[in-house]
């Protein structure tokens, strides 16, 4: 996780250094630093534990004058957040200044092996170890910077986006990466590097993507230089951006989860535009259009995925299997990555993640390509790297989503599997026309019927003022509700840090019930589809043992309306199409639930965004 940021040019670089790191602070915030050069080559490197706020404050009275820096906000994962494990870290001598977004895997071995030649380290973290290398090799065979590193990442296992300053040298960045993200913008006589091009957004359009196992070298006056391995000059792409600043912002809502949450009706708009026209009768997906044979002759699609994205997947599952009768396999990427997956060419795996760069979701795709199969990727950062690794794919097109705890992806990823499921459906004959039609008809419509979904903001809201004190919350769903009873308990854990468990109501009986009583609310997702008359049931077995009940249901229920505590009501759609109006009142009530107990909610405890490390 983590984000990084570098500038070299000529405007004010702590302030494009600290602009930098509150973008891309939902990457990771449990403490932040900079290490500025001045044009005299001095390098100075402050840090402070916490948000960048937190280091700000350190600063004020500090040197900032510099002609380059490179800046980290971190989320530890080796050793505790703390001023001293906070990056950027020096080398021994402190000639070399780095940031470091990863793991590297092997950084016992070469600690001591390090240790055994003398050097001694000063925190616990695993990124240390790169910057002492880096100098290690650069003293012992007098090479330039460029070459030590080169020769350290080498020698190095694991994950890494990294940027590097040498005292001395004010005139050069060296960074490098290899499974993290990094882009580098190109402006007039300047350059910018970040973990996404947010950073820099209002500065130039112009980014570069940088590889795999490439050294970017960004020198003053020079044009920007990429290396491999091997030190050979790699081509540099540069791609126009097409992001802008107000995206960016809050736009009057007091947080971005709650802006994020109203924004779906127009981000589902943005999803869908292109993709379903002639007035819903025809579905246009290229990535399913420009692979038909290979969606035809599919004889297994398994979906790879993490937390949120995994729900979605869930819902992919249910959608496929129904529209397309192919069947699915969803998996934990974290799981799949080891338990020896057996797939090849007949199948297709489709790989979800909202930033396109979910460490174990990228490590599912490499095994999958390796065992033949067609990698699918579902993602949200237009250039990141899932889009990249993937035979073919889809973007959601949602915008960038800021907040921590997924909204707008999370819908906008469905609505892209029931996509991919109709246009599949539709290719492989089990879908026909009419049925295109109607429920291309029903998804054109999904954008406003949103909106009234979004209209229950203030009951929602004073409902929540009654649950905040809970401690425990049951998520009941079937069928189709199912994956999204578990995604809104996981937003309400996410946010709130309120115990929740999602379940298939039917299920419940099979133990939970066993916690149930006055003091364990649930919520029961029931809207009028084909298990309706099962789920009563449920939520009768709940109301007999004292649980309170918050029922989101269709418009018109009349059966669980009389037993619920609460009710929810959202617009009538079909089946296949409910979880993306039904998900939307969970995300409310997670929100307001968090906000009355005064939690961060765009920056939960523990959590970053896009979850870079295994
Ligand atoms: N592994 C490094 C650390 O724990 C970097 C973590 C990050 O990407 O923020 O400091």
């Amino acid at each position: 996780m983590c984000g990084i940021v570098g500038y070299l040019g000529g405007r004010d670089v702590y302030d494009i250094l600290i602009k930098g790191l509150h973008r891309l602070e939902y990457r990771g915030y449990d403490s932040a630093g900079v290490a500025l050069e001045t044009p005299e080559g001095k390098l100075n490197v402050y840090k402070a534990m916490g948000k960048v706020s937190n280091l700000e404050a350190f600063c004020r009275d500090k040197d900032l004058r510099a002609s380059v820096g490179i800046a980290h906000t971190r989320w530890a994962t080796h050793g505790e957040p703390s001023d001293n494990n906070a990056h950027p870290h020096y080398s021994e001598d402190g000639n070399l200044a780095l940031v470091h977004n990863g793991t590297i895997e092997n950084y016992k071995v070469l600690k001591d092996a390090l240790m055994q030649h003398g050097v001694s380290f000063h925190t616990e973290t695993d990124t240390e170890v790169l910057v002492q290398l880096i100098e290690y090799i650069k003293l012992t065979n007098g090479c330039t910077l460029i070459e030590a590193v080169r020769e350290a990442l080498g020698q190095v296992q694991g994950a890494y986006a990294i940027a590097v300053l040498e005292k001395g040298h004010p005139e050069q960045i060296v960074a490098a990466r290899k499974s993290s993200p990094l882009v580098i913008g190109i402006g007039e006589d300047e350059f910018f590097l970040a973990s996404d091009a947010t950073p820099f957004v209002e500065y130039t359009k112009e980014a570069v993507y940088v590889k795999d196992d490439e050294i970017a070298v960004m020198r003053r006056g020079e044009p920007l230089r990429l290396l491999n391995l091997k030190n050979e000059e790699t081509t540099v792409d540069v791609t126009e951006l097409n992001l802008s600043i107000s995206q960016l912002e809050k736009g009057g809502y007091p947080h971005f989860m709650l802006k994020e949450i109203f924004e779906q009706p127009a981000t589902l708009h943005d999803c869908l535009r292109g993709r379903v026209v002639e007035h819903g009768r025809r579905i246009v997906l290229a990535g399913v259009m420009d692979n038909e044979d290979k969606f035809r002759a599919a004889k297994r699609i398994v979906i790879v995925a993490c937390g949120t994205s995994w729900h979605a997947g869930l819902l992919g599952k249910y959608l496929i299997q129904e529209l397309c009768h192919l069947p699915v396999e969803v998996e934990y990427a974290s799981e799949f990555r080891y338990n020896n997956p057996v797939i090849g060419p007949d199948d297709i795996v489709i790989a979800i993640s909202q930033s396109g760069e979910t460490a174990d979701t990228l490590a599912a795709i490499q095994i999958a390509r390796q065992k033949g199969a067609f990698v699918y990727g579902i993602s949200n950062v237009v250039g990141s790297s899932i889009p990249r690794e993937t035979h073919s794919g889809t973007y959601i097109h949602v915008g960038p989503e800021i907040g921590v705890a997924s909204t707008k992806a999370f819908t906008g990823q469905v609505l892209v599997l029931t996509l991919l499921a109709l246009a599949v459906g539709h290719l492989r004959g089990t879908v026909s026309d009419q049925q295109v039609a109607e429920l291309g008809g029903w998804i054109l419509r999904l954008p406003t019927l949103v909106k009234e979904v979004l209209k229950l903001d203030k009951k929602i809201k004073h409902l929540s003022a009654i649950y905040t004190y809970a401690r425990n919350f049951l998520y009941l769903g079937r069928g189709y509700n199912y994956p999204t009873a578990l995604e809104g308990a996981l937003k309400l854990k996410e946010i709130s840090y309120i115990h929740a468990e999602g379940y298939p109501a039917a299920e419940m009986k099979h133990g939970p019930i066993a916690l149930i009583d006055a003091d364990m609310p649930s919520v029961i997702v029931a809207p009028s589809d084909h298990l309706y008359d099962k789920i009563v049931s449920n939520v009768q077995q709940v109301k007999a043992r004292g649980g309170s009940i918050i029922a989101i249901v269709s418009k018109g229920d009349t059966e669980i309306s009389k037993i619920a505590d609460h009710v929810l009501e959202v617009p009538v759609v079909p089946e296949c199409l409910t979880p993306i109006i039904t998900s939307i009142p969970m995300q409310l009530l997670s929100y307001y639930i968090a906000i009355n107990k005064g939690k961060d909610v765009d920056m939960p405890r523990n959590l970053a965004k896009s979850v870079t490390v295994e």
